[in-house]
């Protein structure tokens, strides 16, 4: 029997009115393993969540920021205890290995704990005023129904970045999930309902949070233009993100877009090859290069380039592709077939590309077990310049360009030409390069001695440039997007006191 799932939406789990519904598969065995079904729901089941998230949202706001603040800490709990199994069926539904699928459902955790303390912040500010017996105040209020949309690759770290402050600022939610991943997305989403009614008991709110399968195309685009949905939090391709600004900001809809990525690498001669070596490793081929964050370039001082790359071969000849559920693999399928072909045909713009050299990898992994999964070999390019194809757009798999350079400064300038701004990283013993290398790198993250890949939920998360449009996630930054300011006076002089009137 093949298990079916359901929307929910204002508190009761239901089919979409279609009646249809999509199949979702493992991408390590396509054929053989079919998870479950889920909804392909349309704009009718869209309007019926936002009108439930809209009633929910006059009581919820009303409900103490602690209060708030106590069921995501209890959402935090139960992520705990199904840890594992979160991370098991993220592994089977979208393919990254067990201990990345473990670091994902930590990384919510981490971000539901974070939100959950925030409870009892959420500061404004104060000022004194500059009219006597007057007391100025600011603080933050809830703006209102958040429509939620999110990719495949961190199908529960992501939705957390987002559903956690909405919801414990005071919002409620309407999330559409990748169609790849409906099962962690489902997963999550039980588990903050039935927190909601643990802490609430009695004062339980239906409509508070409300997922609906279903694809972009159809739901994404109903939800844009929504009347009733106030704000969008969208990460994705920057081809979407671009739609979903141009909709949304026709109506002034408040919109915070996280994009694609060309994270690039730089390794200096005095650097520590073993150390720059694992971090390429692990920022070009963990996830399987799936990541917005991931180390699609790598940038090598001439010193260095051929004995660095030579290195490098040898070890990514050694990983092992697999069922990232199974001890022992190093790199799991890419998450579909079609993500595969767009890896293949980058592969191809490669080889034809005036000079680029392929040193290892470049075509589909079939042996064995493989040919059941949408696998691809990891994939190398040296002799790759800058403004190559494969050196400028967003591959999302597999594949590394090896760029030459002479020196910090030409190594700097290859990581900033590209259109995108996310994340960046340099290998350097040398305190002066690598603040000169922060200073000059244009990018939302840069690390020093570490790979491009992973974020803390607690600091600020996001890019510069096409990746998106200046909002952050993670940390205190988050909250700037979930909430609006209000300007509080309170005058007990007993008189009319005219600010910039009587007082100059
Ligand atoms: P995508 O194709 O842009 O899809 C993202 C989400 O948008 C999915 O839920 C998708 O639904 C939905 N969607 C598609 N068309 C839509 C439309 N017309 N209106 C509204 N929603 C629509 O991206 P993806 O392939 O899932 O993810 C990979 C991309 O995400 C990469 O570019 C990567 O760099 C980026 N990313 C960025 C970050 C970051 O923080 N900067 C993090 C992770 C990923 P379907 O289910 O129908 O596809």
């Amino acid at each position: 029997m093949v298990e079916e799932f359901k929307n929910l939406i204002n508190g009761a789990w239901k089919d979409s009115v279609t009646g249809k519904k999509t199949e979702n598969r493992n991408p390590a065995d396509w054929e053989g393993d079919l998870i479950g079904l889920f909804p392909a729901s349309n704009a009718d089941d869209i309007n019926e969540a936002v009108a439930a998230a809209k009633v929910a949202f006059e009581k919820w706001r009303l409900i103490p920021a602690p209060k708030r603040g106590d069921v995501l800490k209890l959402v935090g709990d139960l992520m705990v205890e199904h840890k594992d199994e979160l991370a098991h069926e993220m592994t089977r539904e979208m393919g990254k290995v067990k201990a990345e699928t473990l670091g994902d459902t930590q990384e919510g955790i981490d971000t539901a704990y974070y939100a959950a303390s925030e409870g009892r912040r959420l500061f404004g500010h104060n000022a004194p005023s500059e009219l006597k017996d007057k007391l100025n105040l600011s603080f933050r209020v809830p703006i209102g129904v958040a429509g939620i949309i999110t990719p495949w690759n961190f199908p529960i770290a992501i939705p957390t970045w987002k559903i956690f402050p909405a919801l414990f600022c005071g919002n409620t939610v309407v999330f559409k999930t990748a169609q790849i991943t409906p099962k962690s997305a489902n997963s999550l989403v039980k588990i903050i309902e039935n927190a909601m009614k643990e802490v609430l008991g009695k004062d339980y709110i239906p409509g508070v949070v409300n997922i609906v399968h279903g694809s972009g195309r159809v739901i994404g685009e109903s939800l844009l233009p929504h009347k009733d949905v106030d704000l969008i939090s969208f990460t994705g391709s920057t081809a979407i993100g671009k739609r979903i600004n141009e909709v949304g900001g026709r109506d002034l809809k408040r919109i915070s877009l996280e994009l694609g990525g060309k994270n690039a690498q730089i390794v200096m001669p005095d650097a520590n090859m073993e150390l720059a070596i694992d971090a390429v490793l692990w920022g070009a081929f963990g996830t399987t290069g799936q990541r917005c964050t991931a180390t699609s370039r790598l940038i090598l001082h001439k010193d260095i380039h051929d004995e660095f790359v030579d290195m490098l071969v040898k070890r990514v000849e050694k990983l092992k592709l697999g069922y990232g559920n199974n001890p022992g693999v190093d790199v799991g399928p890419c998450a579909s077939e079609e993500q595969r072909e767009t890896v293949n045909e980058y592969v191809q713009i490669g080889l034809n590309e005036d000079k680029a050299k392929l040193v290892v990898g470049g075509d589909y992994a079939k042996e064995g077990d493989l040919a059941k999964g949408w696998f691809y070999m990891p994939t190398i390019f040296t002799d790759v310049t800058p403004g190559m194809r494969i050196e400028q757009e967003e591959i999302f798999g597999p594949v590394l360009s090896v760029i030459k350079c002479n020196d910090l400064e030409e190594g700097v300038k290859i990581l900033n030409d590209t259109e995108y701004g996310l994340s960046s990283s340099i290998f350097t013993q040398d305190v002066n390069d690598a603040f000169r290398a922060v200073r000059d790198i244009k990018a939302g993250i840069t690390y020093i001695n570490g790979s491009t890949i992973g974020a803390e939920a607690h600091m600020p998360f996001g890019g510069v440039k096409a990746t998106g449009n200046g909002h952050r996630e993670g940390g205190w930054t988050v909250y700037e997007f979930y909430t609006e300011w209000k300007a509080v006076y309170l005058d007990y002089s007993g008189k009319l006191q005219r600010a910039q009137i009587d007082n100059y």
